[in-house]
């Protein structure tokens, strides 16, 4: 890693939610090497304490008059290098809620040298000191956002270091090839001749594996962001009770979130794991009334930001003129599914993407599985890493590299040309690994994470 001026200040935050009322206990950790002093500073401990490492103290956190008892608590110390950060580190465990923390918050930023962690600063340290690979810092932040269980088993995957060390390895063989080359450039009357063909499929092999995981991470991007479907059709079709119906799936997780009156609402569920917030879009519909004018126009915006359309139609009153109407209003480049409701109420064979009774639930599993399908979010339990948009973007332009390679050989041109494009991927795949990284890079990635993290 490149040099980086680093803050030896100590830090401090509350590592734990903050909300009034929640959690019983919070947690407030100070990193650096005045931890330990400014948490002596502010409390007293009954009897004897033995001040060593990865060792619980109890006791009290005292207001400046040191008389006044803010909050009963327990200390864990634990010194470097054997901490997240592997500064030494100084956790207060207290009270929870909203009041108590504060107080104790206080106390420690009254502490000469210590001030307020940053976002991530942490999590940033941790890495700057070589205790954490950079990938798995970023796959802690998605594990904590993690909306759905499908999301937190990916984010695990990076947290256990599975990108990293993919994209190391694919890395180092580049370096290899590199050295290759390099040698070449000096000596290259002195060694065996380079093969070229061998080269460029070497290359080209990184290149695939690269963009494999390009392909990957956008299929993740879905299970991790979650999908909008919008919910389209006449008047009485029936979407309302397929929004019940989905709704009911697991509830727990429902949430609904109406905006002005004749406008969208939107409600989030959870799929087989993957978050998708249903856009009901019942203003669709032509009308001269103003109000339900501005109603259809973010019903027209919510199509247009939708991953999904799904056009509902009465299987017992057929296809209608007014069905191809709004079918037509549907953007191009938006994926739709055709799902005709009522079908216990008809045999007529329409043609549907899926028939479905949201009264009977005839046709429910259909649907969610084409749901998922067509966004790409079906799984055959083989996505097992899947990079955040930085890490895609930045493995893109590797492979891009790699591909100018390719036309450096086609021209034949000399070897010195390879090593350009060469350094370039290698570059890439180190801001990812974090092995090449700077400072804007990484406050950049920090800065995205919470508070205390
Ligand atoms: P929306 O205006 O599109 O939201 O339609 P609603 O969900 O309010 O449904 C309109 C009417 O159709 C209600 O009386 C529903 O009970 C009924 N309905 C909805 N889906 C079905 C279905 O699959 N079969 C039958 N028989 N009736 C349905």
């Amino acid at each position: 890693m490149q040099e980086i001026n680093r803050e030896r200040r100590t830090i401090a935050a509350v590592a734990t939610a903050v909300a009034p009322g929640q959690g019983g206990i919070a947690v407030i950790r100070l990193s650096g090497p005045d931890s330990q002093r400014a948490v002596r500073a502010i409390t007293s401990f009954p009897g004897e304490q033995v001040w060593e490492s990865h060792r619980v103290l109890y006791g009290h956190v005292m207001a400046a008059d040191g008389l006044e008892r803010l909050d009963e608590v327990l200390v864990l110390l634990m010194q470097a290098p054997r901490s997240y950060t592997a500064e030494d580190v100084t956790e207060i465990h207290c009270h929870g809620g909203v009041m108590a923390v504060q107080r104790v918050m206080a106390r420690v930023l009254e502490q000469p040298g210590i001030r307020r962690a940053l976002p991530g600063e942490f999590s940033q340290r941790a890495v700057l000191n070589g205790r954490l690979d950079l990938t798995r810092a970023e796959a802690i932040g998605d594990l904590v956002s993690a909306r759905s269980q499908r999301a937190a088993q990916l984010a695990m995957a990076g947290v256990d270091g599975g990108i990293q060390r993919r994209i190391k390895a694919l890395r180092e063989c580049l370096l290899d090839q590199l050295s290759e080359l390099e040698a070449r450039v000096d000596f290259e009357d002195d060694l065996p001749a380079l093969d070229g063909q061998a080269l460029l499929r070497a290359l080209q092999s990184v290149r695939d594996e690269l963009l494999q995981l390009v392909a990957d991470g956008e299929r993740g991007a879905v299970l991790r962001q979650g999908l909008r479907v919008a919910l389209v059709g006449r008047p009485n079709v029936g979407k309302s009770s397929l929004l019940n119906r989905l709704s009911r799936r697991e509830r727990a997780i429902v949430t609904d979130r109406p905006g002005t009156t004749r406008d969208l609402l939107e409600s989030e569920i959870v799929l087989e794991g993957v978050p998708i917030t249903l856009l009901d879009t019942a203003g669709i519909r032509s009308t001269d009334d103003a109000v339900e004018q501005l109603g259809i126009a973010r019903s027209h915006d919510a199509l247009a930001s939708a991953d999904l359309v799904v056009l509902l139609f009465d299987l017992s009153e057929g296809w209608t003129a007014e069905d191809q109407a709004l079918r037509e209003r549907i953007p191009a480049d938006v994926p739709y599914l055709l799902v005709g409701n009522k079908a216990d109420l008809s045999d007529a064979v329409a043609p549907a993407d899926v028939h479905l009774s949201a009264v009977t639930g005839a046709g429910e599993e259909q649907l969610v599985e084409a749901l998922l399908e067509r966004c790409g979010a079906v799984t055959d339990g083989s996505l097992l890493l899947s990079l955040n948009q930085r890490q895609a973007d930045l493995a893109r332009v590797a492979a891009a590299a790699l591909d100018r390679s390719e036309q450096v050989a086609a021209d034949g041109l000399p070897w010195d040309f390879w090593t350009i494009d060469l350094r370039e991927a290698i570059h890439s795949l180190g801001e990812i690994t974090g092995e090449e990284l700077t400072e804007s890079v990484l406050d950049r990635i920090f800065s995205r994470f919470c508070i205390g993290k």
